[in-house]
């Protein structure tokens, strides 16, 4: 499916989303007819969180309905599906081994999934500009003293634990202070006198990579908190036939029989209030101005988009939750897939590498190969980080770099820059130094005595930033309700 150029233009193209400008304005829509849904759950925002939010109630056969904002669930899961029947992901991509509640979701559907065996001494994770390739364990032994020195700190920091464990003990709390207010670029230059450019080059890319922003802008301790203390071969996961299934079948299951029932799309929660001991939700759609009240509330928004719902700052919850709105951001990733014959394979990475590998880095794009029939290959390049645009002529240039000839041969491509994505504007989210440590735990607590309950990527302590912790965290904010009800019942 060739995209034509003016709808690629359409689809790169910023769009600003509604935002109610005054207090004024506010009052005028609270005064418009509202309707009670008393018990029910209101649960704002269709992604992985909030998706998953439902399913776990409707288990658990607690009234809900669900609002989204945009035209399609699944919010940074999404994934295309091509005339030939290939399926890309255009946001998410990979799971791990320890990502259990993604495991147990895709037994519960019957959904396949296929793995991807990482070896760090087989795989080349970068390749410099120069051309040069080298494998993750070569820059291992290149930082040998900046990796000990970074296990001694995680050590004190964290204590022994690996990531995936469920408490992980803050040592030193001293320690620890001093590393978020480093970046992984500062801590970097501080323990390792002249570091080997080729090594800042590779943590850069791959904090690019795995957070979406450069390593100049996250958070060392952020950083610690993630990092394996070996480097053993790693799997990944990936599910056949893209996220989107896993979106499809819970948004049925949650939908119900009646479309539109229990699930509305295309409605922008912009406004909200508490009122008595209820919330009072204010939603631009299609049909005009709507106002639900309702006495429980999930929240399952992207960070960075609440500060736009107007009354929210003045809503009874923790000053530290309003600081972070207006603070953390989401980091920027834009992907593009590529077409490819096979007749074509003049590749300059040979064939053979892209076959082996699950992904590559060159020149600040992550290459992942995904070979779809005899007829075509797909190829997909992932930029991350503040420049992170992918434009026509940008992807043009990007396919006839990695051709040996300049085969003008028409090509299809796929093409989602993320940060024009109204409602979400972003990758995943940041953590800036400085921020880890006042605001990593800040949307764990519930608040209203437990009514009104938070999830997101950026909510439970491990894994942010991976549909694993928006699932979790969906899931979790139901189960909290799911108790507060029934306590409430009886008593
Ligand atoms: C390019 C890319 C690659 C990634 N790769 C991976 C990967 O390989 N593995 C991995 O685990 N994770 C990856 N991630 C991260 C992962 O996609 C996210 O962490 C996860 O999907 C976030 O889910 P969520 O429910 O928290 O938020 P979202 O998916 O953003 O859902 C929030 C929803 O709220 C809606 N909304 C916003 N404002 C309003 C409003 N006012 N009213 C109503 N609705 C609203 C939005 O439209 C959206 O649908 C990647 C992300 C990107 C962008």
């Amino acid at each position: 499916m060739k995209i034509p150029r003016r709808h690629f233009l359409k689809q790169v193209a910023s769009v600003g989303s509604l935002a109610l400008t005054g207090c004024a304005s506010l009052d005028s829509f609270f005064a418009s007819d509202k309707k009670d849904f008393g018990k029910e759950v209101l649960i704002i925002g269709a992604g992985a969180a909030g998706l998953m939010a439902a399913h776990t109630l409707k288990k658990n056969r607690i009234p809900y309905r669900l609002f989204e904002a945009s035209s399609r669930p699944g919010g940074r899961l999404y994934t295309l599906e091509n005339a030939d029947g290939s399926h890309l992901d255009m946001g998410a991509e990979f799971f791990e081994s320890h990502h259990r509640l993604v495991f147990e979701l895709l037994k519960e559907f019957q959904i396949d999934w296929e793995e991807r065996v990482f070896n760090p001494a087989i795989s080349p994770l970068w390749q410099s500009t120069n051309g040069q390739v080298l494998m993750d364990v070569e820059y291992q032994k290149i930082s040998s003293h900046f990796i000990s020195q970074f296990i001694q700190n995680r050590i004190q920091t964290f204590g022994s634990v690996g990531i995936g464990s469920e408490n992980v003990p803050i040592l030193s709390p001293l320690l620890a202070e001093e590393m978020d207010s480093y970046s992984i670029t500062q801590y970097l230059n501080a323990h390792w006198v002249q570091p080997d450019e080729r090594v800042s080059a590779y943590w850069d890319a791959w904090s690019r990579s795995h957070y979406s922003a450069e390593a100049n802008r996250i958070s060392a301790l952020r950083w610690l908190w993630d990092q394996q203390s070996d480097k053993k071969t790693k799997s990944f996961y990936k599910i056949k036939g893209g996220w989107g299934q896993l979106v499809h079948l819970l948004y049925e299951r949650a939908a119900g029989v009646i479309p539109d029932h229990l699930i509305r799309l295309n409605w922008n929660l912009v406004a909200m209030r508490r009122a008595k001991n209820s919330f009072q939700c204010v939603f631009r759609t299609p049909q005009g101005t709507q106002v639900l009240e309702a006495e429980n509330l999930i929240l399952a928004l992207p960070i960075n988009q609440y500060q736009k719902i107007d009354g929210l700052m003045k809503i009874d919850i923790t000053d530290q939750k309003k600081k972070a709105f207006t603070q953390i951001q989401l980091g920027e990733s834009a992907k593009t897939y590529v077409s490819f014959n096979p007749s074509e394979v003049a590749l300059k990475l040979s064939p053979n590498d892209l076959a082996k590998l699950p992904q590559i880095l060159r020149d600040q794009v992550q290459i992942s190969s995904t070979s779809v029939s005899d007829s075509k290959i797909w190829l997909g390049g992932l930029r991350s980080g503040q420049q992170a645009q992918w434009t026509l002529p940008d992807i043009e240039n990007w396919r006839a770099g990695l051709l040996n000839t300049n085969s003008t041969n028409s090509f299809e491509y796929q093409v989602i820059n993320w940060k024009d994505r109204p409602f979400i504007q972003g990758a995943r989210s940041l953590w800036a130094p400085g921020q880890w440590g006042l605001y990593s735990k800040a949307f764990e607590s519930s608040d209203f005595d437990d009514h009104l309950q938070w999830a997101g990527e950026h909510v439970p302590a491990q894994e942010k930033g991976s549909v694993h912790a928006a699932l979790v965290s969906g899931q979790t904010a139901a189960l909290k309700l799911i108790e507060k009800l029934s306590s409430s019942r009886s008593s």
